[in-house]
């Protein structure tokens, strides 16, 4: 092809259009043309083109004009390669002047034709020659031949200068403020943020006018066989006599497409132009593979089809949609699978309050995004992050939220804001995450100096008590009510299904308690990668049982202490086997520093004193003493195992009872045992000895047998250094990269958020690590501590087991190195699977 013919280019079904070099609506366009579809004539402008005339290099103006019938009007469409990455707005009726107004007036009416040239005086002058939108007021004001003359008169005032008649100058003028508006900081930003490259081109397409206004049955809508919300199949859209552009969906007046109870549709209106749009649609999602919202025109009767884009979709619409094209022969499942965007399907996994349970509301604001979840109040970002890494579910709330925000509330359960909207950046953040969300709860008064939070009926609630955020319906109550766990509906399961039979990696969910596994199971884990046993000790009852135990001085006491909490956790695994039915349940023992239980503030000292029978001053001084200056490096996980042996004692015990009780009425289970934080082979050795020691006290006293699996989490650089040694004692590896990216980097998970922002906004990490796996320094780690593991040990199962397990790009990570599973929170499972089916794709 000539160079030419490529830059400026009458779309037909041969043309050399791409979507790379002219954008996605002029190749579409061009497939609308190749269904032999009533397009108008249309000429598409190259990205070339339309970055020179940004620059001032215009094409020539008369050359492109020769290309359309003479005297027609134009209308000018931006033509991005995605149509995600939005662009300038439409602008319709180039080439309207005073000779066009008389030449028409005789073909449409003097009032269809004075309204036609004012809305290109009101749009021109807004959008092109950028005057003050308020005296060009485009939905009220006058119409007619009088709205004309206001509207030319109000232009030449501020312009001064008469409306330009030259249509070359008009089109001229068209182009030149789009292809600005392009190359403009916000709109750069703006498509950025929406994942296009810094250097995205813009073409633009000229378009003969099909005018929707005139004698007969004129007017324009939009058409679509779906529900955008729902994607089931519904002819949706609206149609308006003597109107253009999208006005249907503004305007008032406009009607259904379909015959509708409601009120009068196109259908009854003009059934043949109906029955036209209808095969057309039907033309174009089969042959274009896609459902397609059309923007189509009516002149006297004649339908033309101006446009085709992919119609906008929730969450939920993305999946049946695809599930339908799929079912109907269009796409195969593997395309399906690559339709849906994984993180979306967040938005669809919410939990939801029993209506059955007790609601003590205590605040209520807009529903701003749906779910409900409980947690501990913080009252700030860094708060909730700390929060989130001692693995306790936390409520963020704050005045309102900004962007420095936006980490905390990933680290948190849900949110709720004083200030804000719909539209509050709270709000839509909350909605993008799958995050529950209410806003707006005016009436609760804030106080962050306190660090308190006042209900609408006067309590006040500190940091640390626990509230539920119903963003479903806006209310906040206190404590946590009872849930009902979200469930995948059909298309849900099947989209999912298809994904599993491309998936090639295992995905397992971090669950600690029966309604986490509960959650698992609907989501289809294959089964539990992390049990977090410490929570269990957190729950009122169990907590004072805990601290006398933490307070024993003696064995003896130690043991007594420990003997009241086993019946609890042997109740707490029993549950979890009998709800993961035969799946692999793979139990961590105790991790967390001892005193993570224990009170900090004076009233807390107090009550422990009481529960104890012991002075405020020993309980004071022996709370001090546990202290650590580092915690998260000091006595924890299998250093507690091996100088504290009756924890993983009672624990294992209560696994092993566990076990047997619930082997009893279904297939064996196979419990799996994982000792924490280890860094030498020593360690397992030891621990390894006592729990195969209570194993076989458990099989003799109940005489029967059972086996269980032992692994060690790989969550020190050491350990993965020392994998090959460390896995000759392990049937399996699970790595942790939560805390390997914390002492891979000395960078603590609890404070990392206060410079988190500032290190991600000068580009240090490409991303919060603690997030997305660190390929480069975390990741060789991982496949060092992998290849090691394996040889030491073949066959040895290896997963990951940290917050990155539900990461889509650390998923494709871990499929590279060739772990077995990924572990990740039960919400994230279903992303889990899509994220992983589509990178084997
Ligand atoms: C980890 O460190 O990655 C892990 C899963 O354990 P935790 O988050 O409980 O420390
Ligand atoms: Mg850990």
């Amino acid at each position: 092809f000539d160079l030419e013919d490529i830059r400026t280019t009458l779309i037909t079904p041969t043309a050399p259009i791409q979507s790379a070099t002219h954008g996605g609506r002029a190749k579409c366009l061009q497939r609308l043309a190749r269904l032999d579809l009533p397009v108008p004539r249309t000429v598409a402008l190259s990205f070339d083109v339309v970055h020179e005339i940004a620059h001032g290099q215009m094409p020539d103006i008369p050359d492109l004009l020769s290309k359309f019938d003479p005297g027609a009007l134009l209308c000018v469409r931006p033509s991005s390669e995605d149509p995600d990455w939005g662009g300038p707005g439409t602008v319709l009726n180039v080439g309207m002047n005073d000779a066009a107004y008389v030449e028409l007036s005789d073909r449409i009416g003097r009032e269809a034709a004075a309204g036609l040239y004012q809305r290109f005086v009101q749009s021109y002058a807004i959008h092109v020659a950028r005057l003050d939108p308020d005296l060009f007021d485009e939905d009220g004001g006058t119409s007619g031949s009088e709205g004309l003359s206001a509207a030319l008169a109000a232009f030449e005032e501020e312009a001064e200068e008469h409306f330009p008649q030259s249509p070359e100058v008009q089109l001229a003028q068209v182009l030149r403020s789009m292809a600005r508006a392009w190359e403009g900081t916000s709109a750069r930003l703006l498509r950025q943020a929406r994942g296009a490259p810094a250097d995205a081109g813009l073409g633009l397409v000229v378009q003969e006018m099909a005018l929707g206004l005139g004698r007969g049955e004129c007017g324009s809508g939009v058409f679509q066989l779906v529900d955008s919300e729902t994607g089931l199949l519904q002819v949706t859209g609206r149609y308006l006599s003597q109107s253009q552009g999208r006005e249907a969906l503004e305007g008032q007046g406009a009607i259904f497409l379909a015959r509708d109870p409601r009120g009068p549709s196109l259908e009854e209106l003009d059934p043949a132009a109906f029955a036209e749009l209808k095969s057309h649609a039907a033309l174009m999602r089969r042959r274009l593979r896609a459902e397609m919202q059309i923007e189509f025109t009516l002149e006297n009767g004649k339908l033309s089809i101006l446009d085709g884009v992919v119609v906008q979709r929730s969450a939920r619409g993305a999946v049946r949609i695809a599930v339908r094209l799929c079912e109907d022969g269009i796409i195969t499942p593997q395309e399906a699978v690559l339709r849906v965007e994984p993180q979306t399907l967040t938005a669809l996994l919410h939990r939801q309050v029993d209506p059955k349970a007790a609601r003590d509301v205590v605040g209520q604001g807009i529903a701003a995004s749906p779910g409900a979840a409980s947690g501990r109040i913080v009252f700030t970002a860094a708060d909730a992050q700390a929060s989130q890494s001692r693995g306790e579910n936390c409520v963020l709330v704050r005045r309102e939220t900004s962007p420095e925000d936006v980490r905390g509330m990933h680290a948190s359960v849900a949110v709720l804001t004083e200030r804000g909207g719909i539209t509050s950046h709270a709000a839509v953040i909350g909605r993008g995450i799958g995050l529950p969300c209410v806003v707006g709860a005016a009436r609760m008064k804030l106080s962050p100096e306190d660090r308190t939070l006042r209900t609408e009926d006067g309590r006040v609630l500190t940091e640390g008590e626990i509230i539920t955020v119903d963003g479903t319906n806006g209310e906040v109550l206190l404590g946590a009510p009872k849930m009902l766990e979200a469930r995948l509906d059909d298309a849900f399961r099947t989209l999912l299904s298809w994904a599993d039979a491309e998936r090639d990696i295992g995905i397992r969910a971090n669950a600690d308690t029966p309604s986490d596994a509960q959650t698992a199971r609907n989501f289809e884990a294959e089964g539990i990668g992390l049990c977090r046993t410490e929570h269990m000790f957190f729950e009122p009852g169990r907590l004072t049982v805990m601290r006398e135990m933490i307070f024993a001085d003696r064995a003896d006491d130690r043991r007594e202490a420990l003997e009241r909490l086993l019946p609890m956790q042997r109740a707490d695994f029993i549950e979890l086997f009998r709800i993961m039915q035969g799946l692999p349940v793979c139990i961590r023992l105790f991790d967390p520093p001892l005193h993570e239980f224990l009170p900090t503030d004076r009233q807390g000292l107090r009550d422990l004193a009481d529960a104890l029978d012991l002075p405020v001053s020993v309980v004071t001084r022996r709370v001090r003493e546990m202290g650590e200056y580092n915690p998260m490096l000091g006595l924890r996980g299998v250093r507690l195992g091996i100088t504290v042996p009756e924890i993983y004692d009672m624990q294992a015990r209560a696994i092993f009872e566990a076990t047997l009780e619930a082997s009893r009425d279904g297939a064996p289970v196979v419990p799996e045992v994982m000792i924490p934080l280890v860094s030498t082979r020593r360690e397992v050795e030891i621990v390894r000895a006592r729990i195969d020691a209570v194993a076989a006290a458990v099989r003799t006293e109940r005489g029967r047998s059972f086996t269980y699996r032992l692994g060690v989490m790989v969550e020190t650089p050491r350990a993965c250094l020392q994998a090959g040694e460390i896995a000759q004692h392990a049937h399996f590896l699970s790595f942790g990269t939560n805390d390997l990216t914390q002492m891979t980097y000395g960078l603590s998970r609890d404070d990392a958020g206060r410079f988190m922002s500032d290190y991600v906004a000068q580009g240090v990490f490409p991303e919060d690590p603690f997030h997305r796996l660190d390929r480069d320094g975390v990741g060789e780690l991982l496949t060092i501590g992998l290849e090691r593991g394996r040889r030491g040990r073949a066959g040895i199962t290896v997963s990951i087991c940290g917050e990155h397990g539900g990461n889509p790009d650390s998923i494709a990570f871990c499929r590279e190195a060739g772990f077995d599973y990924v572990s990740c929170s039960p919400f994230r499972v279903p992303v889990a699977r899509l994220a992983a089916a589509q990178d084997a794709i």
